[in-house]
């Protein structure tokens, strides 16, 4: 089977550069929801914990159960609202607080501009009496930029508005509140940073999405996808080769087969220019479900070391390549 190899000296490289960034390691929520950006749940969320971080970000509770020893808190960004120590729940709507059972933690979101999720501006106070009157441990506010990664003076506009929310929660009277609005874009691209809490995900596995100008610091990808060999073959000139035979042998050829396919979550790749492997070969032919095709006796070659390259081929981003990965891959830390 296909398997990734995990660079730990690399993802410790990146969480420390976030590190300097925020001014504490103990400021960084590891975000490790779809399965850690395809790095893997569980191993992700040890490396993040041994390193020192306290705080992680998933989507649902079955998630944070499985992780749970590890961190001081886990934030669960939806799912349905019960009271536990480590987990809080994000509140998303009015309708969320009514829901909610009584005294769980929970951080409100608030919609500064992204219009995706979390609740109004004007619906702030009502939030706010509704979390009291239910009785819910509120113990956290956030927002989430819609163009941090973009050149644009948005950012900074969504960043007034949750000002005006950090005052008016402090009017309430809330205590013990941490304020949290930065993703890995908002946090690259930010000089100084004043909040409690960055929730990091894409940037802790070593991408940066920013505009060239932003790129002062480097980051180094987390993962790599290799795959092994399973048969040999010597193709004439003129044979075709996979289905619909889209490859055909100009000279004669030693051609293998490598056990991975879109099966486990690499691309199928309709685009006119054949995908370049890390070592520079060309995947010939079309992809099939389990298998890919290249001309190489190699017993084991690394298809992607960079995920943010790959993407480039794919004509995508590095989260979607990442993340398609198929979480049954077999995974190695080295
Ligand atoms: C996914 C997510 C993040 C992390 O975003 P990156 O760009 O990967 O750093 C942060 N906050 C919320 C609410 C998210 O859903």
């Amino acid at each position: 089977m296909a398997f990734i190899k995990i660079n730990k000296q690399n993802f410790y490289h990146n969480l420390k550069q976030i590190a300097l960034k925020t001014g504490s390691v103990e400021k960084i929520a590891i975000v490790l929801k779809d399965n850690a950006y395809g790095h893997g749940l569980e191993l992700m969320a040890r490396l993040a914990s041994e390193f020192g971080i306290k705080h992680a970000v998933v989507r649902k509770t079955f998630e944070a159960e499985l992780i749970k020893s590890l961190f001081e808190t886990i934030l669960i960004l939806g799912d349905s609202i019960i009271k536990d120590e480590v987990f809080s729940f994000t509140l998303n709507t009015l309708s969320d607080i009514t829901k909610a059972e009584k005294g769980a933690k929970v951080e409100l979101k608030v919609d500064t501009g992204m219009h995706r999720n979390g609740i109004d501006l004007d619906e702030l106070d009502e939030a706010l009496r509704l979390i009291k009157k239910q009785k819910l441990d509120l113990i956290g506010i956030m927002t989430h930029y819609r163009s941090a990664d973009e050149l644009s003076s948005e950012l900074f506009w969504q960043q007034k508005q949750f000002e005006i929310v950090k005052q008016r929660v402090q009017e309430a009277r809330f205590k013990n509140i941490r304020f949290h609005s930065h993703n890995s874009a908002a946090i690259l691209r930010m000089k100084h940073f004043d909040e409690d809490l960055v929730r990091v995900g894409i940037a802790a596995y070593g991408y940066n999405e920013l505009a060239e100008s932003f790129d002062d610091v480097v980051l180094y990808p987390v993962l790599s996808l290799h795959a092994k060999k399973i048969s040999s073959r010597v193709l004439k000139s003129g044979e075709r080769i996979g289905y619909g035979g889209a490859f055909t042998a100009d000279k004669e050829m030693l051609l293998s087969t490598y056990d991975l396919g879109y099966g486990d979550g690499w691309c199928r790749d309709t685009t006119q220019d054949p995908y370049m492997t890390s070592e520079d070969l060309p995947l010939l032919g079309r992809v099939s479900m389990d298998f890919v095709m290249l001309e190489s006796a190699k017993e084991e070659i690394c298809v992607m070391h960079d995920a943010q390259v790959a993407s480039k081929h794919f004509k995508t981003i590095a989260y979607e390549v990442t993340t398609a990965l198929s979480p049954s891959i077999p995974k190695v830390v080295v």
